[in-house]
């Protein structure tokens, strides 16, 4: 669990420690972890997916090289590994990221063109599974077999826990709850649709939503509940669209799945009460025979993507599971 004390710290910290980045649609966020879990350097750059692609790849390489190296020289020797957890559709084994609307990436070959600059082992890893796996081992949801984490940020797109283990999907494009159509003739979507979940209730788009109707600006989430609580019509309209779009998307989930929990990440879950409880609520009153889920805020923050990474990182290393993930002082 967050915060929890961790066993001593390993000897030869270099040879358990691992790089880990998470590419998200606004941030790239790196933590380099030490053996014994905790965070030793962070480092956030932007991820401007409107340079294009390859633009966006070069930040990524530059910022992993400069960790490998800051890591190598602080800690006595290489890295064991380097994960790095990304969006959309990734083909984990080939170390390929297919597909993702946020970025603009296909068929991005980013474990061969990050392995020949960083010379150690490299994880691509999807970064809502990832984030998943760091809820289940690390995070609020080490209790639950079944499971369901929805990450909201720049996007939405969420990871299944069935019975103790992820659930990919037959192609691994499981989880993008996002693209799910919850108002018809809506919005276009960065997929090609129209009316998907995200674009009514990203942070991106709550945002977005404000500023269309009202003429004003909010840069985050965060900034919209503030005017819902100061009693904004034009806010509070757009945050009850957007939590009912999320409870109608639950309630389709929880139909289909009876998880135990759903726990709920990404920037739009900094708002914690003001989200949970409405959404709650909401789900509650949509179901009807169907149990409730538990519904809880990652403990794990926007870093549960970079926490899964270096999961996936140690794996690739051949280094046992870390038990805990501590902020520590970076
Ligand atoms: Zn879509």
């Amino acid at each position: 669990m967050l915060g929890s004390p961790g066993p001593p710290p390993a000897a030869g910290r270099g040879q358990q420690t691992v790089v880990a980045v998470d590419v998200g649609g606004t941030l790239i966020k790196a933590v380099v972890v030490a053996g014994d879990g905790r965070v030793i350097r962070r480092a956030r750059i932007p991820t401007a997916p409107q340079d294009g692609a390859a633009a966006v790849v070069a930040r990524l390489s530059d910022l992993a090289a400069a960790l490998v190296e800051q890591a190598s020289a602080a800690d006595g020797g290489p890295p064991a590994a380097f994960g790095l957890a990304v969006p959309g559709i990734v083909d984990e084994a080939a170390g390929v990221a297919r597909f993702a609307a946020n970025i603009g990436w296909r068929d991005a070959p980013l474990a061969e063109l990050l392995g020949s600059r960083l010379g150690v082992p490299i994880a691509v890893c999807h970064d809502v599974r990832a984030a998943g796996m760091a809820e289940a081992r690390l995070g609020v949801a080490s209790q639950a077999r079944d499971f369901l984490l929805v990450q909201i940020g720049t996007g939405i797109a969420a990871a299944l826990m069935l019975g103790g283990q992820l659930y990919p999907g037959a192609r691994g494009d499981s989880g993008e709850l996002g693209h799910v159509t919850v108002t018809s003739g809506g919005s276009r979507c960065g997929c090609g649709g129209t009316g998907c979940l995200e674009t009514v209730a990203s942070a991106a788009a709550v945002a977005r939503r404000y500023a269309e109707r009202s003429g004003g600006r909010v840069t985050d989430a965060a900034g919209l509940v503030r005017l819902v609580a100061a009693g904004d019509p034009v806010a509070e309209q757009v945050w009850t669209e957007a939590v009912d779009a999320l409870a109608d998307a639950l309630a389709w989930c929880q139909s289909m799945l009876d998880v135990e929990l759903v726990v709920v990440g990404g920037g739009l879950s900094r708002a914690g009460p003001a989200l949970i409880d409405p959404l709650a609520s909401g789900l509650a009153g949509r179901l009807t025979f169907q149990h409730m889920p538990l519904l809880a805020v990652s403990a794990l923050g926007d870093e549960a993507g970079c926490a899964g990474a270096a999961l996936a990182a140690r794996s690739a290393a051949g280094l046992p599971p870390l038990t805990v993930f501590l902020p520590g002082t970076a």
